[in-house]
């Protein structure tokens, strides 16, 4: 047996195609929507996911608009800036690139953010939307994998759903997320018991620990679907993810590849909150 792979680069094309006529629509009513993205410093690798994001928003028409602060902004200069954008009635979505330099409270700037234009979904009103199952912005990672399971057409009502890590952009969001689509959902972390026991419990097994290969063939269930979320940097420069994907395939039915799988979808998920943001300005203005 030979898994099937979930090709994210497929999926998350056909979400950017059908994005990018809820767009033109969207600018045929004279509506534009706009992305504000903050970095502050030089971090090499925030660097290159702000050009990701630019560039997702240049291929759907989104308008970007991108701010470039030095290291040492001082944290009341970009809080000031925040609320601009918040006012700004062009732009739907507000996102500050993390992480920020060290004098700068993270917490204190993700909520300032107008929960409403918090397309990155950190902001602790979103959070508790989640938790509860209303209407909010969710994050990206999680919400790419939720999209990435329905677009496979795996059913997961009912099936035994096991995620491996709590951090507050995947694994704790993710496990909300499947329980509101009825999975019996277990969260693992590092001080599981018996990881590999809990783990072959799982017909949907998510992972996101950030250890290369750590969840090994004897840990997953035969016919499980397995979505590695893990991007680790090995010695010889390739990625790969939390699973060792060559033995996975040999067990598991379907499995997400690293790079390829849920990578680009988070960038898509983003586009699709902006959009989203985008759309229900149309809906006040029209109030
Ligand atoms: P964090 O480091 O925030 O969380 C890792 C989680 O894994 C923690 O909950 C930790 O447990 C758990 N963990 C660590 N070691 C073990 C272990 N030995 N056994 C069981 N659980 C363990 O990571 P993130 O959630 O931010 O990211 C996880 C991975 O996903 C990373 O590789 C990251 O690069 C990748 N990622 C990929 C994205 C994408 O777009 N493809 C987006 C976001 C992340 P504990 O809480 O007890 O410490």
């Amino acid at each position: 047996m030979s898994a099937a792979i979930i090709d994210g680069k497929r999926i998350s094309s056909e979400v950017k195609e059908e994005l990018a006529s809820e767009v033109a629509a969207l600018k045929e009513r004279e509506i534009v929507p706009g992305l504000a993205v903050v970095l502050v410093g030089e971090n090499p690798a925030s660097k290159v996911y702000v050009a990701n994001k630019e560039k997702a928003c240049a291929e759907l028409g989104i308008n970007s608009v991108k701010h470039e602060l030095p290291a040492p902004t001082l944290e009341d200069e970009l809080l000031s800036l925040v609320e601009r954008l918040n006012a700004s009635p062009d732009i739907d979505g507000v996102l500050v690139q993390l992480p920020l330099p060290d004098h700068i409270d993270e917490k204190r700037v993700l909520e300032a953010i107008d929960p409403d234009k918090d397309v990155d979904g950190f902001h602790p009103i979103n959070v508790g939307r989640l938790v509860v199952g209303e209407r909010g912005f969710r994050p990206a990672t999680p919400s790419g994998i939720i999209e990435l399971l329905n677009r496979s057409g795996v059913e997961l009502k009912g099936k035994e759903a096991v995620v491996v890590g709590r951090s507050n952009i995947v694994g704790k969001p993710v496990a909300l997320m499947l329980l509101e689509k009825h999975a019996t959902v277990t969260v693992c972390h590092s001080r599981t018991r018996d990881l590999a026991e809990v783990c072959r419990r799982a017909e949907v097994l998510v992972v996101a620990i950030g250890k290369a290969r750590m969840i090994t063939a004897d840990m997953i269930r035969p016919g499980a679907v397995v979505i590695d979320v893990g991007v680790n940097r090995l010695e010889n420069g390739k990625l790969a993810g939390d699973v060792d994907f060559d033995g996975a395939m040999g067990i598991a039915s379907a499995i997400t590849p690293v790079p390829g799988g849920v990578g680009p979808m988070t960038i898509a998920m983003l586009m699709v909150n902006t959009v989203e943001a985008a759309k229900r300005r149309e809906k006040a203005l029209v109030k």
